[in-house]
C-alpha cells in the first residue's frame, strides 16, 4: 500500500550494527515488489506483507542520515513510536471498556442488570485503573520526546505496560459479555485479537524489559 518504504540494510555486514544504513525507497523502484498479504490474527485493517528486493539499485540521495547510522536512526524512531504503540493499546482497551460497560448496563440476569453485580463492577474498576495508569505512562514518554529529553526507558515502559493491560482489559471485556463476548457479532473478540499484536511488534515485551533493565543498570 505504501508509496515509500523505510529500509534498514547492512551496507557493511562486517561492521555489525555499525554497518547498517537507512534508506527511503520508493515503491516504484525497479526490482522492488511485495509478496502476498499475510493472513493475520488481528489488525487486519493494516495490510502486512513481505517486501522483496531483486537487484535493486538506488541513488545515494535516497539515504537517510549520514550512512552507517541506521541503527541509531532505528533506535531514535523506536523512542518515539513505542509511546504511540502504547497509546494504540490504550485505545483498544478503552474501546473494550466502553463496549463492556454498555453491555453490562443492558444485560439482565436474575432480575437486574449485571452492572449492579459487584463482581462485574470490580472487573470494570480494575479495567479503568489499568487504562488510566497506561495512559499516563504513554503521555509521560510522549511528553519527554516532545520536549527533546531522553525517553528510551519511559517509552519501553509505556509500550510494555500498555500492551499488557491491553490484553488484560480486552480479555475481561470478553468475559463481561459472556457467550456473546466470544462471538464475532460483537467487537470485543476483535479487540482482544488486536490487543495481542501490541505485545509483539515494535520490539516484543521481552525486549522492552531488556531495554528497561539496561537503562536502569546503566
Ligand atoms: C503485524 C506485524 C507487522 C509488522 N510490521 C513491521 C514493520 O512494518 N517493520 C518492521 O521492521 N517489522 C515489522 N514487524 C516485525 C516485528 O517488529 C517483529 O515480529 C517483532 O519485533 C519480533 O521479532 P521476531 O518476530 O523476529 O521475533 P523473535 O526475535 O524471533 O522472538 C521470538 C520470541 O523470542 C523472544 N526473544 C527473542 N530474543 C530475546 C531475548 N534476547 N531475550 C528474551 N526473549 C527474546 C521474543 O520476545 C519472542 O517471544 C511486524 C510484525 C507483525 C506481527
Amino acid at each position: 500500500m505504501a508509496k515509500t518504504y523505510s529500509v534498514f540494510a547492512k551496507e557493511n555486514p562486517e561492521r555489525g550494527q555499525e554497518g547498517i544504513s537507512a534508506f527511503a525507497v520508493p515503491a516504484n523502484t525497479p526490482g522492488f515488489t511485495t509478496g502476498k498479504i499475510d493472513h493475520k490474527m488481528g489488525n487486519r485493517a493494516s495490510p502486512t506483507s513481505e517486501v522483496i528486493f531483486e537487484d535493486v539499485r538506488i541513488p545515494a540521495r535516497y539515504r537517510l542520515g549520514e550512512g552507517f547510522d541506521g541503527f541509531k536512526i532505528a533506535m531514535m524512531t523506536l523512542n518515539e513510536s513505542r509511546a504511540g504503540v502504547g497509546a494504540s493499546a490504550v485505545g483498544v482497551a478503552r474501546a473494550a471498556l466502553e463496549a463492556a460497560s454498555a453491555y453490562a448496563k443492558e444485560r439482565i440476569q436474575f432480575g437486574r442488570p449485571i452492572s449492579e453485580l459487584q463482581a462485574i463492577q470490580f472487573m470494570l474498576a480494575d479495567m479503568i485503573m489499568k487504562i488510566d495508569a497506561a495512559l499516563f505512562l504513554c503521555w509521560k514518554a510522549a511528553w519527554l520526546y516532545d520536549n527533546v529529553q531522553h525517553n528510551t526507558q519511559e517509552s519501553a515502559i509505556a509500550k510494555c505496560f500498555a500492551a499488557n493491560i491491553g490484553i488484560e482489559v480486552t480479555t475481561d471485556a470478553v468475559q463481561i459479555l459472556g457467550g456473546y463476548g466470544y462471538m464475532n457479532e460483537y467487537l470485543v473478540e476483535k479487540y482482544m485479537r488486536d490487543a495481542k499484536l501490541h505485545q509483539i511488534w515494535e520490539g516484543t515485551n521481552q525486549i522492552q524489559r531488556i531495554v528497561i533493565a539496561r537503562q536502569h543498570l546503566g
